[in-house]
């Protein structure tokens, strides 16, 4: 089975510090095509970029007027997902209490950051991260179907629909990880990224061990002392950093006894919610899909109806679907799939899963379902129970307004430390994830090299 990601991009100022390329690491990814499938069987092509001629004219046939915005639109979302950049590299204070000689110095050049982005694009950004991303969208554009485009990348990999406040952050969240709406994959893909990292690993005297399941994290006197793994084999170590899940790591390897009570009530009040599902579909070539990232995002209510099913503990009838292919390979990721299914179970479900996104986006390719040969998927509880995700959250938690910023992993945390002194947190869950991004993991080592 191909690895889980259509894409996967470090920050280009990781790759460097990390010396990436010299490990092999191709960083050259094209600016791809986002196509968005519409209601009347016709396509809307988009490259993020402000002055694609082929864009334009494609938006201009929707609107004259949306057209004439989007280069504007495309500046804007840069600057943003640039300030979302420079908050994410910025370890956030644990409030209320602030250090002010760790923390006063980088919460200051971040908001003198904010502040050169001139009056306008400040207050923007600003009502942005609160915004749905059908108030967003509609701020811009008038045109349903480009709209609709966007909202679909703003809803991306969270248990949120269209209409749901925060989706104008997870809008610039996402636009920042895929550096545009379209995932741009280098060559070489998720797999050189990681072949990379590993060479630069062992380069710099480390040793990796795949296959060794941490059955506990092992705490005396509230110190961290190793780790024992499911063989039953101990590690000792004086210093653990964990990129599995908060909850996780927390309430699955440490253990309530050993955190304090009110620290476990919160642990346990993180939100995970997953709700997404992945396809990955052979054909014999024919399916007829372009190159890209295609998405069946017609319109934003469909989004919305989409996300509805959530709250009832379904799995949408009319999924909001993204698809990529590479050659015969379809890769199809599936909203809403939620993890908590009512009245059902994931093992009797898969069939309809898969029934549901190849109908659905036979109706937009019609020459995709006589093109399947194989069908393999992995629902929310292959997540949790083959990747190590709680709940299937792809994300290590939603990216949800009161889950952000100074707020992630936990109000009074976001420092990567723990109340088990030498155990830290470096994974998606933290302030600047989710999405392979490698902040989270930078930050957490400025934090263990501070001691
Ligand atoms: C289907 C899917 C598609 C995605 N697509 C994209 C994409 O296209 N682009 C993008 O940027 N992001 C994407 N993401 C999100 C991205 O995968 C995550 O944000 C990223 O992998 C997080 O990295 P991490 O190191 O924090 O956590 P993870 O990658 O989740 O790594 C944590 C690791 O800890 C391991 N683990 C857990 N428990 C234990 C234990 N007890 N003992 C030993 N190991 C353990 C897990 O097996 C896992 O390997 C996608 C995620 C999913 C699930």
């Amino acid at each position: 089975m191909p690895g889980l990601h259509p894409a996967g991009q470090l920050r280009p100022a990781i790759v460097k510090q990390l010396d990436l390329a010299r490990h092999g690491l191709a960083t050259s990814a094209a600016d791809a095509a986002y196509v968005s499938a519409l209601a009347d069987g016709g396509s809307l092509q988009l490259v993020s970029s402000a002055n694609d001629v082929a864009t334009i004219a494609a938006i201009r046939r929707l609107s004259p007027r949306d057209a004439g915005r989007w280069p504007e639109f495309v500046g804007f979302m840069n600057r943003a997902a640039a300030f979302l950049d420079a908050a994410y590299s910025t370890t956030m204070p644990r409030l209320p209490k602030v250090e002010l000689r760790a923390d006063g110095l980088p919460l200051a050049s971040l908001a003198l950051k904010l502040r050169r982005m001139g009056g306008k694009d400040m207050f923007r950004v600003m009502r942005s991260l609160s915004m749905s991303a059908v108030e967003f969208t509609e701020e811009w554009f008038e045109s349903e179907p480009l709209n609709a485009a966007i909202a679909g990348v703003a809803i991306h990999g969270v248990t949120l629909g269209s209409m749901s406040a925060g989706t104008g952050f997870t809008l610039i969240h996402n636009w920042l990880n895929r550096g545009g709406l379209a995932h741009r994959t280098a060559p070489g893909g998720p797999q050189g990224l990681t072949d990379a990292l590993v060479k630069a690993v062992h380069a710099n005297g480390g040793e990796i061990r795949t296959d060794a399941d941490v059955a506990q994290i092992l705490v005396e006197h509230q110190r961290v002392i190793g780790v024992r793994l499911a063989s039953g084999e101990e590690i000792k170590a004086s210093t653990v950093v964990s990129s599995a899940d908060p909850r996780r790591t927390l309430l699955g390897l440490v253990g309530a006894p050993e955190l304090p009570p009110e620290f476990v009530w919160q642990t346990q009040s993180i939100r995970m919610r997953g709700s997404v599902a992945k396809l990955f579909v052979q054909t014999d070539g024919r399916h007829g899909l372009p190159a890209g990232t295609v998405a069946i995002a017609p319109t934003l209510k469909y989004l919305e109806r989409a996300y509805d099913s959530t709250k009832y503990g379904e799995m949408s009838q009319d999924p909001y679907l993204e698809v990529t292919t590479s050659g015969a390979d379809v890769m199809i990721h599936f909203q809403f799939a939620t993890y908590a299914l009512r009245n059902a179970d994931w093992g009797l479900m898969r069939p309809e899963l898969e029934k549901r996104a190849i109908d659905t986006l036979t109706l937009h390719f019609p020459a995709f379902k006589g093109s399947i040969q194989s069908v393999q998927s992995i629902t929310p509880v292959d997540l949790e129970q083959t990747w190590g995700l709680t709940e299937g959250d792809l994300n290590h938690g939603q990216l949800i307004l009161d889950q952000i910023f100074f707020m992630r992993p936990l109000p009074g945390w976001s420092n990567h430390r723990t109340p088990i002194d030498g155990l830290y947190l470096c994974g998606s869950g933290l302030h600047g994830g989710g999405g392979i991004s490698g902040t989270p993991g930078r930050n957490a080592a400025r934090a263990v090299l501070r001691g």
